[in-house]
């Protein structure tokens, strides 16, 4: 019997929900290149439900207790005495979604002695210190694939909110106002712009490939190129570095992982290479970005808009300046939670749980660390190291709640 502890958002504020804006969810057997989306032995859920939440336990209860394990399930992972560092003492297995980070840092791991693997229920592992679960032993995996075009979708949304003053001009319709000049003298269209994406993996071509349409120059880099007949496809211009790529882009967007190698990487320096008047979208990773830059470009008018849904810690405290810097278009960490993704990655987990208990091997794409060392889908795209220094600070939203 193992012990599988899940650390889930909060349910809405009016309940869990006793019904849905839609009946049903497409459902999608591939993603766009052939990998099959996850293939557990059941599911004991109806695609479309809120699973991502507490009462929603991921449809993994009746699963995990026919077979005789435990199921602890909690959104308090906070700070010393959160429920999530009391369980985590015996627990055997740690799930968690990135949009609510429960934070695996080198002291929490110490601490779980019986600990052998971490899911990420969605994509980016860097929650975990990947340095301590290599040097623990601990296996990391996450559901790869499971909302990047969710992600990807949002992106261009974003892109298209930012650059056509979206947001602001919504806001004047709420204000009872009519106020043409006001919505429309920071809007622009974005045909004709450059447009490029650090990281051109799952997420980062699956918005190259959306905006391909909105007759755009685009652009990316990546550490790995891609073929040649995407780019011929797509009309990619290739950069080595994302300075080399940012010098010439009015909208870049920001697909890579946070790893040492990305941690910071837009910082007051990067920035400052950017056209004046970009706009900067990232969905990857907060901290990928360095706060106080942005907040200093958006207020000196370089950069002329910023957007996402992921910040640094999760949640963000009250008083962290991106809820209140100008031109921005922030959402809490949600691109990658919609319902539709959430049937995928709770699919995906089952059948992550049910390899492990099988002790069958993972799907090498969901591998992030493995006996020791980065493995899978992480030995691509990430370097080992840890990103989740200063975590501690997600305590703080509680305090001020
Ligand atoms: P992929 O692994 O498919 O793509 C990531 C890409 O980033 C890879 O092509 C990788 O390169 C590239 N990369 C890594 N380091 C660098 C670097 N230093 N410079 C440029 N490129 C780099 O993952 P996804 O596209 O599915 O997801 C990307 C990230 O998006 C996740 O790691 C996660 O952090 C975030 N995400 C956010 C979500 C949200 O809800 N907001 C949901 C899902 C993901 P290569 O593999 O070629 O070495």
């Amino acid at each position: 019997m193992a012990k599988i502890l899940c650390v889930l958002y909060d349910d809405p504020v009016d309940g869990y929900p006793p019904q849905y804006a839609r009946d049903s969810i497409p459902e999608i057997e591939h993603y766009p290149d052939g990998m099959t989306t996850p293939t557990p032995s059941g599911i004991d859920f109806k695609p479309g439900a809120l699973l991502g939440s507490v009462s929603g336990e991921l449809g993994l209860r009746k699963f995990l207790e026919d077979a005789g394990h435990e199921l602890v399930v909690t959104s308090d992972k906070d700070g010393p005495n959160s429920e999530f560092e009391k369980q985590l003492v015996d627990a055997d297995v740690v799930i968690s979604q990135p949009f609510w980070p429960a934070y695996l840092t080198e002291e929490r791991i110490a601490k779980a002695k019986k600990l052998k693997l971490a899911i990420t229920a969605g994509i980016g592992s860097d929650h975990v210190d990947l340095q301590a679960a290599i040097d623990n032993d601990i296996t990391v995996a996450e559901v790869t694939f499971c909302n990047s075009i969710s992600v990807a979708e949002h992106v261009a949304m974003m892109i298209l909110a930012l650059v056509r003053n979206y947001i602001p001009s919504y806001q004047w319709v709420i204000k009872g106002g009519w106020n043409i000049a006001d919505c429309v003298e920071r809007a622009y269209d974005v045909e004709g712009m450059h447009i490029g994406t650090v990281g051109a993996g799952r997420i980062g071509l699956a918005v190259l490939k959306r905006l391909k349409p909105f007759d755009v120059k685009l652009h990316y880099t990546d550490k790995h190129r891609l073929p040649t007949k995407v780019e011929k496809e797509l009309g990619l211009t290739y950069h080595p570095d994302a300075e080399s790529l940012v010098k010439v882009c009015d909208v870049v967007t920001v697909n890579a992982p946070l790893h040492p190698g990305t941690e910071h990487m837009f910082n007051d320096e990067l920035i400052s290479r950017m056209k004046r008047g970009s706009y900067l979208v990232n969905t990857a990773r907060g901290k990928i970005a360095d706060r106080d830059a942005v907040v200093r470009a958006l207020e000196s008018g370089q950069l002329a808009g910023y957007a996402g849904d992921v910040w640094f810690p999760q949640p963000a405290p009250r008083e962290h300046p991106w809820r209140t810097m100008p031109h921005h278009g922030m959402t809490p960490h949600v691109s990658g939670t919609t319902l539709s993704a959430q049937a995928r990655y709770a699919a995906g987990t089952r059948e992550i749980l049910e390899h492990f208990f099988a002790g069958k091997g993972l799907r090498d794409e969901y591998l992030i660390v493995e006996r020791g060392k980065l493995a899978g889908a992480g030995a691509h795209a990430y370097t080992a190291g840890d990103s989740t220094k200063g975590s501690e600070k997600a305590a703080e939203f509680k305090k001020a709640s």
